[in-house]
């Protein structure tokens, strides 16, 4: 069966969108930790990241560095901090997390609830921001 994420960048859930090319898709956490808090995932379905083949694996953390870029182009923070965990959901992602201090990478912290209108227009913010970027 598809995973969630799968189902995302076939456009069956719904996401706030940030950036995509052929082979990844970022978007962002529907229970952030931070105000532009980003998944960027490989559109090829893989669980456990490091199972991943090795240029797509590159591809992935060099996709997340322009994300990255476009989130701090935004969001206020000293630093997009950037972590692994997967235990949620099976297929192969990783956080961005624009951060202050080491605390701001506590997923045991509560998370924030945001408005929809709120991650729209953030998500809106990051992907022009990407689009510059990317000239
Ligand atoms: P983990 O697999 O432990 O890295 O956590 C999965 C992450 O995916 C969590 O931070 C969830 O909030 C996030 N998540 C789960 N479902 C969705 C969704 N439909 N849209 C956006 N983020 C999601």
């Amino acid at each position: 069966m598809a995973s969630i994420f799968t189902k995302i960048v076939n456009g069956d859930i719904p996401s706030y969108k940030i950036a995509e090319d052929d082979n990844y898709y970022a978007f962002l956490d529907i229970n952030p930790l931070a105000k532009g808090h980003t998944l960027v995932i490989p559109k090829k379905e893989v669980d456990y990241i490091f199972d991943m083949e090795d240029d797509l694996y590159r591809g992935l953390f060099s996709f997340a560095k322009g994300v990255a870029r476009a989130i701090e182009k935004v969001i206020p923070c000293k630093r997009i901090g950037l972590t692994v965990i997967g235990l949620e959901v099976p297929h192969a992602h990783i956080h961005l997390i624009p951060i202050n201090s080491i605390y701001d990478m506590d997923f045991k912290q509560p998370k924030l609830k945001l408005k929809s209108t709120e991650f729209e227009n953030i998500a809106k913010q990051i992907r022009e921001a990407f689009s510059e970027l990317q000239g």
